[in-house]
């Protein structure tokens, strides 16, 4: 059996998903800048994307520029707004708990000689994992031109109080960014609600395709675009459009919008029966993360004594895939920044799993998970030099 408990990592391609990207694929190859029939084709296939990635976020289809996926968007966010701001000494506010997209880019401005303040994470059992707005608005300076807070972490899955945070950033007249790729799909996304400048979003993370995703930028917005060329994207992102992955995106923002309300509900009732039976079933197992503010499809949690990386590969080798934080670190010895930023010691963030489900997950998966994971963790905790908990009786 193969369980797949990883869809904050990415997901599967919706079949309707396929069926809508197949024709641009095959037959309707042709360049969405061409002025014949087969390029307005193209054309109109990217527009009926662009309105369906607008009503998933409440946005006006103009504001959408279609990017290579979550990563591009958060950097076109970063760079294009500090590069558009006039003002000669510029800071930023990001936070410390952000996707390594926000957190790398951010690295590099500091490295251009930027300000920025990483915001630190609240470590309280109500709130760990939250970055508090009036910490962010105790680091604005007169010269602060952008703030960056995520929406739901990847990790975690806590969800950030943006609508709080953009009235901090509105009051003080500071462009604000939101990375939304790990929420888009699974709570609602609106921008007005949440009173974003710009928005970040990527197919894969709800059943779309790889390597495709959006930046809302608000009707006003000044941005300075990260890469040169033609006219594309209203002069935002050059760059001949993806047509295929920009249907997919397009379809996956439709199913994600009719389905969410029913795809949350049922997802969020699967993972709280894993998380209770594996918390009930496994001495000295910890929930991180604020418990109330989360997204629906997300539970990480702390084995204390039995090493997160030697659970993944135990887990695997039973057939179940999760993680020990964000796909593009794995294989890292370095425990995770989230973790280590919501208050865990380097032990318990080492041992830490995150499990994380999707549109497809079933109850049989959840199962079999529960069935699985706690011979696994006693396993490995009673050959753990490290562990301090007795080993439980085999079942
Ligand atoms: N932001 C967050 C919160 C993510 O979880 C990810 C992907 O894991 C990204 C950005 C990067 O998105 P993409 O994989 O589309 O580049």
């Amino acid at each position: 059996m193969r369980v797949y408990l990883d869809y904050n990592a990415t997901t599967p391609v919706d079949p309707a998903v396929l069926d809508a990207m197949l024709p641009f694929l095959r037959d309707n190859f042709a360049n969405a800048g061409s002025v014949h029939t087969p390029g307005q084709r193209a054309r109109a296939a990217v527009d009926a994307a662009r309105d369906s990635v607008a009503a998933l976020i409440g946005a006006k289809p103009s504001e959408i520029v279609f990017t290579s996926g979550g990563t591009e968007a958060d950097n076109l966010a970063i760079y294009g707004a500090v590069a558009a701001s006039a003002n000669p000494r510029r800071h930023v506010i990001a936070s410390s708990i952000d996707h390594h997209a926000v957190l790398h880019t951010c690295e590099d401005l500091q490295r251009q000689g930027i300000d920025v303040t990483f915001i630190p994470a609240e470590h309280g059992p109500g709130n760990q994992g939250i970055i508090d707005p009036d910490n962010v608005r105790r680091a604005l300076r007169p010269e602060t031109v952008l703030i960056t807070v995520m929406h739901a972490n990847n990790e975690l899955g806590t969800i950030q109080p943006i609508e709080e945070i953009s009235r901090v950033a509105r009051d003080a007249g500071v462009c604000f960014h939101c990375d939304a790729v790990q929420s888009a799909g699974k709570i609602p996304v609106h921008v007005d609600s949440l009173g974003v400048d710009l928005l970040s979003i990527s197919a894969h993370k709800f059943c779309g395709p790889k390597g495709v995703g959006a930046l809302y930028v608000r009707t006003g917005t000044s941005l300075v675009p990260r890469f040169r060329g033609g006219h594309a994207e209203r002069d935002r992102r050059p760059g001949t459009e993806n047509v295929p992955g920009i249907v997919g995106l397009g379809k996956a923002a439709e199913l994600a919008r009719l389905k969410l309300p029913e795809d949350s509900a049922r997802i969020a009732a699967l993972r709280d029966r894993l998380e209770s039976a594996l918390l009930e079933r496994i001495p000295d197992a910890l929930v991180n993360g604020d418990r109330t503010h989360r997204v629906p499809n997300t539970s990480n949690i702390t084995f204390r004594g039995a090493g997160g990386e030697a659970l993944l590969i135990a887990l695997d080798l039973q057939g179940i895939a999760c993680s020990t934080g964000a796909a593009c670190s794995s294989g890292s010895t370095e425990p995770s920044h989230v973790l280590l930023a919501a208050g865990l010691s380097h032990d318990d963030a080492r041992s830490s799993l995150r499990f994380s489900l999707g549109r497809p997950s079933t109850a049989e998966d959840v199962d079999y998970a529960i069935a699985m994971v706690p011979t696994v963790v006693e396993r490995l905790r009673a050959i753990s030099p490290r562990s301090t908990v007795a080993a439980a009786p085999a079942r």
